[in-house]
């Protein structure tokens, strides 16, 4: 059977160009596909992402990576891919990427022999948040009643990294395409080239009446050519597909060192959550952070989101349709005053943009301020879309409700999750 990284890919690659709903995912993550997928819609664009297996990892597996809660396990899984992206507009395809590709996905599960009664979860049909304990009874509003392996584990962040290494089979491939087209030249253009050169020049020769011997010797010589192809194609092929590599080797390392270069800021703001017992899992935030970042910018109007308190974001954003996040995030400062922190980091991009048919791709550093209060308990099955109210205790959708149904309490989203100030 299908693993859940390979389920969750197959999902994905229908979610933003067909009204396939995620399974494997939490509301969270289908919340974050529904903005993006309005913002293609009034653009008129059809965006598809397909994922073909390659690499050491095809099949994707668990890491020995997470992080726990009281209730819930985080883990990571990781797969590589081959990654394609197609843009299109009225059946027109506008804009085509393909690349190779890490794809790292965090899977939040129950811990087990834990009584889950009382957590919430959104019901898997109706969307509705609920304690699970009326969930596996049935739900009070739809009245579908699921089992405990029906609600975990789903996949609660994700992220499309691309992968610069090359496997031994990619390897041996580009070898014998450069070693055939270098052969296709030295063995066939340049002695036909010589061909037609020395018989250009034999009937020249030959109308200047010069010694027919000396013409037959110059008509040999395409055939000296051909030998040398023949004798050197092989070591050429070889020498000019490592000056390749080496070439692309080198532009890959100028480009990701100023990423790899990023991680060692990370270390001050695990050590700050770190004071406050809670768990930092690398991937995970950057994923949730990049996924909230993401949806602000494709969103009509940022601030109508729960977790984005700026704002309202400059117009140039409007023609973003898709970011490609590059795996890095630098931390430019981490401040801590009266337990709220205050983050500000560089979030590495590419983004492609769409206007009147026309895109374009560029590389693009968003700068963006955060903050979240750390005294507060980490729950890591925290959903904006169920989230508890701390007045009243009862659990709404705050995508959908800027204040609590119930008492009409104003929350503090910062009490429980990290909340975007600005994006620049
Ligand atoms: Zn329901
Ligand atoms: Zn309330």
């Amino acid at each position: 059977m299908a693993n859940i990284q390979q389920m969750f890919l197959s999902e994905l690659s229908d979610a933003l160009s067909t009204d396939r709903k995620l399974s494997t995912c939490d509301r969270e993550v289908q919340n974050y596909v529904d903005i993006q997928k309005d913002r293609l819609r009034k653009k008129g664009l059809l965006l598809d992402y397909e994922f073909t297996p390659r690499g050491h990892n095809p099949e994707g597996k668990e890491m020995a990576r997470e992080a726990k809660d009281e209730h819930y396990v985080a883990k990571m899984w990781t797969s590589t891919t081959k990654y394609t992206r197609l843009l299109q507009k009225n059946g027109k395809r506008i804009n085509k990427k393909k690349m190779n590709a890490n794809v790292w996905s965090v899977v939040i599960n129950y811990l087990n022999g834990q009584n889950m009664g009382d957590e919430i979860y959104n019901c898997p049909n109706c969307g509705n948040p609920e304690k699970i304990k009326a969930l596996t009874e049935g739900c009070p509003y739809c009245g579908t009643s699921f089992k405990m392996d029906e609600l975990y584990p789903k996949v609660t962040a994700y992220n499309i990294v691309e992968d610069y290494s090359k496997e031994k089979k990619e390897m041996l491939k580009f070898y014998l395409i450069v070693s055939a087209i270098t052969a296709g030249v030295l063995i066939v253009a340049v002695p036909v080239a010589a061909l037609v050169i020395a018989i250009i020049a034999a009937v020249i020769m030959a109308m200047m009446k010069t010694d027919p011997t000396r013409i037959m010797q110059m008509l040999m010589l395409p055939l000296g050519a051909l030998g040398q192809g023949i004798f050197t194609a092989p070591i050429m092929g070889f020498i000019i597909g490592g000056l390749i590599l080496f070439g692309n080797l080198l532009i890959g390392a100028a480009k990701s060192a100023p990423l790899l270069a990023t991680f060692a800021s990370h270390q001050k703001f695990e050590d700050e959550l770190k004071k406050y017992g809670q768990d930092y899992m690398q991937e995970f935030f950057m994923s949730q952070t990049v996924a909230k970042m993401k949806s602000a910018i494709y969103s009509e109007d940022a601030r109508e989101l729960p977790f984005y308190e700026g704002e309202a974001l400059p117009e140039e954003m409007k023609d973003i349709v898709d970011v490609f996040f590059r795996g890095a995030m630098d931390f430019k400062s981490v401040e801590v005053r009266n337990d709220i922190a205050y983050v500000s980091a560089d979030v590495y991009t590419e983004v492609l943009r769409e206007s009147n048919g026309k895109t374009r791709e560029s590389e693009r550093i968003f700068h963006v301020n955060m903050r979240k209060n750390l005294s507060k308990k980490n729950d890591l099955a925290f959903s904006i879309s169920k989230f508890m109210c701390p007045t009243c205790g009862v659990s709404f959708n705050a995508y959908k409700h800027k204040n609590c149904p119930a008492c009409g309490n104003a929350y503090k989203m910062e009490d429980a999750d990290w909340v975007i100030d600005s994006i620049k």
